[in-house]
């Protein structure tokens, strides 16, 4: 991947032009060099969390999922829909009741026994910043020969599915599985930025994929799969 530069602009984080980078590495043009030299600092932090697959952007990041201003953040739910611990229990916490009537609709009509592994529903986000939730059912790892990856892979990919079909443009991901699940996360790592990147090569319907990391050490796992896969 290339090397990009962000000065802050406004209180935002914004890429540099074409012409603004020339004036960057031009220090002859003192003035413009000054203003844009702190540019590359930004940009030396934020290099190789940001990966372009055709119209998209892939972004890692260390955050918590709740507070993303994506269209739908995805939950790591389990079969119930009824709330738990980890990223469940926070978007429940956070969202409000609201989230929570809604999955018991869902169970009441279209999954009366549950939502099965590796499919995804929507609702509304509550009073989170997002306006929708999608909730997926990620596989519990019992040493990788129990169909794990393929329904991890299912899980990404019917939550990509699904807010496309709603028309929505910016989704975020926790890393799903790898906390109370137990998929060793270098492995759903790779599985999870393998199938956001084939779905964003064959659908240009989305803007930007975000996966949200809890830690930085998980951030750094993913960076490292991303530099390799994407
Ligand atoms: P699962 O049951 O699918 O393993 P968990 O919610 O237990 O889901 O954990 C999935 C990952 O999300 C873990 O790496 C965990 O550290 C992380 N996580 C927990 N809370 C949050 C949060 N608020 N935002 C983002 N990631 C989170």
């Amino acid at each position: 991947m290339g090397t990009y530069f962000y000065r802050i602009e406004s209180g935002k984080i914004r890429e540099l032009r074409e012409s603004e980078r020339q004036h960057r590495n031009n220090k002859i043009a003192s003035t413009l060099y000054r203003k844009y030299e702190n540019a590359m600092i930004v940009g030396e932090k934020m290099a190789g969390n940001e990966f372009q697959v055709s119209k998209a952007k892939i972004l890692l990041v260390k955050g918590d999922i709740t507070e993303q201003g994506t269209d739908a953040i995805v939950n790591a739910a389990n079969s119930t829909l009824m709330g738990g611990g980890g990223v469940d229990g926070a978007i429940h916490r956070k969202g409000g009741p609201k989230i929570l009537e809604e999955c018991k609709r869902v169970r009441a009509t279209e999954w009366p026994d549950g939502l099965p592994t590796g499919k995804a529903v929507i609702s509304s986000g509550g009073n989170l910043k997002a306006r929708h939730v999608i909730h997926t059912v990620g596989p519990v790892w019992r040493g990788g020969t129990c169909g794990e990856p393929e329904l991890l892979a299912e899980a990404y990919l019917n939550s990509l599915r699904l807010v496309v079909s709603k028309g929505l443009k910016t989704i975020a991901f926790p890393s799903m599985s790898t906390g109370a699940y137990r998929y060793p996360i270098e492995k759903a790592s790779r599985i999870a930025l393998t199938t956001v990147k084939e779905f964003l090569e064959k659908e240009e319907k989305l803007d930007k994929v975000v996966f949200v990391l809890f830690t930085r050490h998980d951030l750094e796992i993913y960076k490292k799969a991303a530099k390799e896969i994407i």
